[in-house]
């Protein structure tokens, strides 16, 4: 441990030195997971250099365009590379969607129409999709609901898992046209679902019903394993550009990737039926998105090895964190920590964002945020907006007061940020000295 080290985490930050032997040494125990984490990082580098040498970019697909953008070679190469490295027929990877539920929508209204109905088999799904579909009584404009289309929903058994019979028992139901998967466990409790449970039920549900087109949304899974959604059987897997795919660099957007029909139908909603994929400007330089592609799996494996060291954390703090921190496959980038009240709770947030390194002086409060059913508190202090590649975490003001860590562009802010947070929960009383 470097001297200056300490005196600096003292001096600066006001971290006592035995929480910093208290984080060092819960990051002694963490070596294999570590070294698991990085030979992942080396599989989807090496995945993601080799598509790129095969589409042979060049510096000319970083320019920008501007007016309508017909014959974009730069959106058009990305578009490429996202289908190679996804193992996917076709890729829309789009700055015009603002945000993965924009593509989310664009990708349920490409498939149903008036009179079908959807079929989550992973529960509620994430909650800025909500309005989308008109839970809760919603029937706005543009809903499914307002169109007319039904939605239904199968929960995940108790262990986590896909609850494959009741979903092969309902699909009786012929209105059933399209089923949606999501990888990450979201707002909720439950674990992220491997890559392998997902292909798995994507084989029983096309076995019995091979007309049903499948969609997975993809949100902080991406190459947190050797394999995507798109590579078992996915017709549609969707992800947002300002999470894992975007390396922390790409400043906006969102991709597709699937089936070359799919994606087909999904073009005609990301504009119109004559316009389709072949318009859409960038008047900025490309190059975010791919070096962010490129960073990717790096910054992934950073995330990853941060989760487990703040579960590793927060688990000898006396708290309950889910996955624990000796769980062996992650397939997302989320740490949850259940807190024992609003307080802790809302103090945990404002501590991590005054350990990020933009805003770092702006203190957040729980809002009702658009899309959002409860108020949530949020703690971005990210150099893109929102995004949560970066060290982020957000929490609904519900019981049980889970947390959701996320993000984090390097190790070793992810591990200075648990130390101020330690701090700073302790100077608010809610962490006593005798633990460390
Ligand atoms: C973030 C997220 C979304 C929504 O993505 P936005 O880009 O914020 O719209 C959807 N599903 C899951 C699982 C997510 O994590």
């Amino acid at each position: 441990m470097l001297n200056n080290l300490t005196n600096l985490y003292k001096d600066c930050f006001n971290v006592d030195e035995s929480i910093v032997e208290f984080v060092n040494s819960a990051q002694n125990g963490l070596t294999a997971s570590h070294l698991k984490f990085q030979e992942m990082a080396e599989y989807n580098q090496a995945k993601i250099l080799s598509c790129m040498r095969e589409c042979k970019i060049g510096s000319r697909h970083f320019a920008p365009s501007t007016g309508y953008g017909y014959g974009d070679d730069s959106r058009d190469k990305l578009d490429e590379l996202f289908a190679r490295v996804f193992g996917s027929e076709d890729a829309l990877v789009r700055t015009q969607w603002a945000s993965a539920t924009h593509a989310l929508h664009d990708c349920l209204f490409s498939v149903l129409k008036s009179g079908d109905c959807l079929l989550s088999i992973t529960g509620k799904p994430y909650d800025t999709l909500d309005k989308t579909i008109g839970l809760n009584d919603y029937s706005d404009k543009g809903s499914l609901k307002f169109w007319d289309i039904a939605y239904k929903q199968i929960e995940l058994k108790d262990n986590g898992s896909i609850d494959i019979d009741s979903v092969l028992a309902i699909l009786d139901d012929r209105k059933i046209r399209l089923i949606f998967i999501q990888r990450s466990r979201g707002y909720s409790l439950r674990p992220s679902l491997t890559v392998s449970q997902i292909k798995q039920a994507i084989e029983n549900i096309k076995f019995k019903r091979p007309d049903l087109k499948v969609l997975v949304d993809n949100c902080y899974g991406e190459f947190t394993g050797e394999m995507e959604p798109s590579q078992v059987g996915a017709d549609l897997t969707v992800g947002s550009l300002i999470k894992n795919p975007g390396g922390g660099l790409a400043p906006t957007g969102a991709y597709v990737v699937g089936t070359k029909e799919s994606i087909g139908h999904v073009a005609i909603m990301l504009t119109t039926p004559g316009l389709g994929r072949e318009v859409g400007s960038y008047a900025a330089t490309y190059s975010p998105f791919y070096q962010g592609l490129f960073l990717a799996p790096h910054v992934v494996s950073e995330v990853l090895k941060g989760n487990v060291l703040t579960a590793k954390v927060f688990k000898s703090l006396g708290y309950r964190v889910f996955p624990d921190c000796s769980e062996a496959v992650r397939s997302d980038i989320i740490q949850t920590i259940q807190f024992r009240c609003e307080d802790e709770l809302v103090a945990f947030c404002q501590a991590v964002q005054s350990a990020s390194p933009v805003d770092s002086h702006v203190t957040p409060y729980p809002w009702d945020m658009p899309g959002y059913s409860h108020k949530v508190i949020m703690a971005a202090g990210t150099f893109v907006q929102g995004a949560s590649i970066e060290l982020s975490a957000d929490a609904p003001i519900k019981e049980p007061y889970l947390a959701f860590m996320q993000g984090g562009l390097t190790f070793a802010h992810i591990k200075t940020a648990l130390m101020i947070i330690i701090a700073c929960l302790k100077e608010r009383g809610h962490i006593s000295e005798t633990l460390f």
